[in-house]
């Protein structure tokens, strides 16, 4: 392990590599908002539905059911949004308040702890809102039920009083759209999601659509790119938008401490591959521990299979993380499959980490 390979990003970092700092930053790849580092950018957010780039036929469906909303003066029907993290369920959510010209409200399961929480925010929010509720598969029990009357009546359920002289009243709320994200969408209650309308699933983004978002991102940013930067960063993005943008600032980091070019900060070809060599990317987007997991499968376990609590424990990371941040790029790219005995790794996990396969050692496998 460890040992350079062609292809493959060597696995220590460069000290001494004047902004060498950002390489400590774990896991820049990982879409998961890490850092206020990735809110600061606001305006890279698109703020209507021509500036939402990709997911061509969910946006189609969309901006139907947004007109037929506004033609009949209506609040949109409640809107389910499920993918993983980083591909733009929130920007989402906020292009349709925009798009509806509707108010926008923004919380996370998590947030709402007691159902005055929730009913101090539907008694205020005004006609239809939209009002987003972020890892919605962790919602309170309590806070579900009174979210099934609010969503289907407009109505919540509210106890005044104490003990026996206790008493339920219901109060009007203005009609309003809940948007409910979830990266487990398996975890969400039927009940819950059979009150949403519209379901709207988000798939990694193709590599057209990726670099069209690191094109747009570079304008707003004021920096250039040539053609073979953007797709170089673009297939080492993981397909999520998140961490192209987030990409996209390091390696203006990087071309700033190189000295600007003739017209300001370029990100050129050699800027990508000094930068994503930097900071242990590889070319699918590949950072050390995702590396590192497949390492685990094929150096521990033959291949695989092995069950995911095992191979969590292996790789030092929660159940959770291991399936929500790293199994998901890691299946999308081929590298991993999840079986019902467990995970395995593919044929192009070998060939990608430069690793002989001991197919004698395991003739289980799959090829
Ligand atoms: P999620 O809520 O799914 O975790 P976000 O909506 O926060 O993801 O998106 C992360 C960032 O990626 C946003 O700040 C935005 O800049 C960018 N982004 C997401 N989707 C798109 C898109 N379709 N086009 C352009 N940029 C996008």
């Amino acid at each position: 392990m460890g040992k350079n390979k062609p292809g493959v990003p060597p696995e220590t970092s460069d000290p001494g590599f004047a902004a060498g700092k950002t390489a400590a930053m774990p896991g820049i790849t990982h879409p998961e908002r890490y850092s206020e580092d990735d809110d600061r950018d606001l305006s890279l957010r698109p703020q209507n539905l021509a500036e939402f780039l990709g997911q061509a036929s969910m946006k189609e469906n969309l901006s139907v059911f947004i007109a037929a909303a506004r033609k009949r003066n209506e609040s949109l029907d409640h809107l389910f949004l499920i993918g993983p993290p980083g591909l733009g369920k929130t920007t989402l959510a906020q292009v349709v308040a925009h798009e509806l010209g509707a108010d926008f409200k923004v919380t996370s399961a998590p947030a709402l702890d007691k159902p005055k929480d929730l009913a101090g925010i539907l008694t205020m929010i005004s006609e239809k809102t939209v009002f987003f509720i972020d890892e919605i598969h962790r919602l309170k029990p309590a806070i579900e039920e009174m979210l099934y009357i609010a969503m289907e009546d407009y109505e919540l359920d509210w106890i005044i009083g104490q003990g026996p002289s206790a008493r339920t009243i219901r109060l009007p709320i203005p009609p309003f759209t809940l948007v409910g994200a979830t990266t487990k969408a398996g975890n969400v209650s039927s009940p819950l999601i059979g009150r949403f309308g519209i379901t709207c699933r988000f798939s990694f983004y193709e590599l057209s659509d990726m670099e069209a978002i690191l094109r747009r991102s570079a304008g707003i940013l004021r920096v250039s790119i040539d053609d073979d930067a953007a797709s170089l960063l673009a297939a080492s993005s993981r397909g999520t938008p998140r961490v192209a943008n987030r990409l996209l600032r390091r390696m203006r980091d990087f071309a700033q401490i190189r000295g600007p070019a003739a017209g300001g900060t370029a990100v050129t070809r050699s800027v990508v591959e000094e930068g994503l060599s930097r900071l242990e990317i590889d070319s699918l987007g590949l950072e050390r521990h995702d590396r590192e997991i497949l390492r685990i499968i094929i150096e521990r376990y033959n291949g695989g299979p092995v069950g995911a609590e095992t191979l969590a424990i292996s790789a030092g990371e929660a159940v959770d993380t291991l399936e929500d941040y790293y199994e998901p790029y890691l299946i999308q790219s081929g590298l991993l499959q999840r079986t019902p005995r467990g995970r395995m790794v593919t044929a192009l996990a070998y060939e990608h980490l430069k690793l002989p396969r001991k197919d004698h050692e395991n003739p289980g496998f799959l090829f």
